[in-house]
């Protein structure tokens, strides 16, 4: 399965993948889980909303457990983000299969489309529309960095756009969703294991920050005469990394724009976004409120206005209690494998779906903790164990 989908929307300058959605790149990841679907008599089929199923059993039977992940990538993503869970997938269901197991459960494997969001701009489209947490008319204005909306992108593609919506008769059908994927950090490798179980997807938002100070030149303004709003910015960024590291938590300036931005111009303005995750809202409070005082404390210093204005938040997701303990069990009591329930900074369909059905995520193991990145990786035997471990929880789940 590697051999034939990892040449899909390789960059051969980057070793990265540009898998967005509703390409080229796109359509080879979809003609692929197709063939894998087909070769092993599995039911495919695209649902409204363009997320790829492929079925073991009557879906009308419900109570169906569901595994699987995403195909796109980030700009330059890792091989393994994402299509880890569906070529595990695969792969778990054929172990049963051939060890001749008797399901009980319809069992499905997925492909939820534009997960990461990577060409217009947000993340888990396929679920989100799904699960009726993205309206058709905001779907319908959203566009790529060339213009093209999202309805014309899938036209394109093949896919009709006015059939576009929530779906919740499919979800009604669908009684578990177990998510394997790559894990985005370093916990499993600071623990020495080899695969791990969700707890939570920690509460994250962002924020964006205007510095306004005044325009003048590079050469000729004294600096006791300056307004200059990329010295508050700058004691801000730095501000961000300390309260992170007071608090366990992450914040990152990522992105910054500067007017005029000329090399020999003090800014008149310099707008910073600010990323932040935290294990709880409480520490994630405390962090940004945090960065905002210290903003505040340096524009003053300066003599520049600051307005700050949060663009985007997300609450704390609890993956479900009753399914995450199961896992547990079903993991820890044929092996000796002692399973981590970890947290996570990091969104995920499983995520989305978590408010309309009982959803649960298994890590496996990244060596370097890099991600959205060609420096991802994962050992075979990490990978190897994944497959078992999903096997298993199938199996604990769907299977007499
Ligand atoms: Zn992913």
């Amino acid at each position: 399965m590697w051999a034939e989908l990892l040449p899909i929307g390789r960059s051969s300058a980057s070793g990265g993948y540009r898998r967005f959605a509703w390409t080229g790149a796109d359509a080879d990841c979809r003609a692929w889980f197709r063939q894998q679907a087909e070769a092993r008599g599995l039911a495919h089929e695209v649902d409204r909303n363009g997320n790829q199923w492929a079925w073991l059993g009557d879906p009308a039977e419900g109570n169906a457990v569901v595994t699987g992940s995403h195909l796109d990538s980030v700009p330059d993503g890792g091989a393994f983000d994402g299509p880890l869970g569906i070529v595990s997938a695969f792969a778990a269901l054929d172990e049963l299969r051939a060890g001749g197991a008797s399901f009980t459960r319809p069992v499905a494997i997925v492909n939820f489309g534009d997960e990461e969001g990577a060409r217009f701009g947000l993340a888990c489209v396929g679920s989100r529309l799904t699960a009726g947490q993205l309206t058709v008319e905001q779907a319908h204005r959203l566009t790529d960095g060339d213009g093209i909306s999202l309805p014309q992108a899938m036209e394109a593609a093949g896919h009709d756009p006015d059939a576009i919506g929530p779906d919740p008769d499919r979800l009604a059908r669908i009684g578990a969703f177990v998510e394997l994927h790559v894990e985005q950090g370093r916990a499993l490798d600071l623990s020495g294991d080899r695969i791990g179980v969700a707890s939570a997807i920690w509460p994250h938002g962002r924020w964006r920050f205007d510095f306004r100070g005044e325009a003048n030149h590079a050469g000729t303004t004294r600096l006791a005469d300056r307004r200059d709003p990329m010295l508050s910015y700058a004691e801000t960024v730095l501000a961000a990394r300390r309260e992170a590291e007071l608090a366990g938590a992450v914040a990152t300036f990522g992105k910054v724009a500067v007017e005029p931005n000329g090399v020999n111009a003090i800014p008149s303005l310099v707008r910073g976004w600010l990323d932040s995750r935290a294990a709880d809202q409480e520490s994630l409070d405390t962090v940004v409120g945090a960065v905002q005082k210290a903003a505040r404390d340096h524009a003053a210093a300066h003599g520049v206005d600051l307005d700050v204005e949060r663009e985007s938040f997300t609450p704390v997701v609890e993956f479900d209690h009753a399914l995450r303990d199961e896992l547990a069990r079903i993991l820890g009591s044929d092996t000796d494998l002692k399973v981590p329930v970890l947290g996570t900074g990091a969104g995920h369909d499983a995520g989305i779906l978590s408010g309309r059905i009982p959803t649960a995520m298994l890590f496996v193991r990244n060596p370097t903790g890099v991600s959205h990145s060609p420096a991802e990786s994962a050992t075979e035997d990490d990978c190897v164990a994944g497959v078992t471990a999903l096997a298993d929880v199938l199996e604990g789940l769907a299977c007499t």
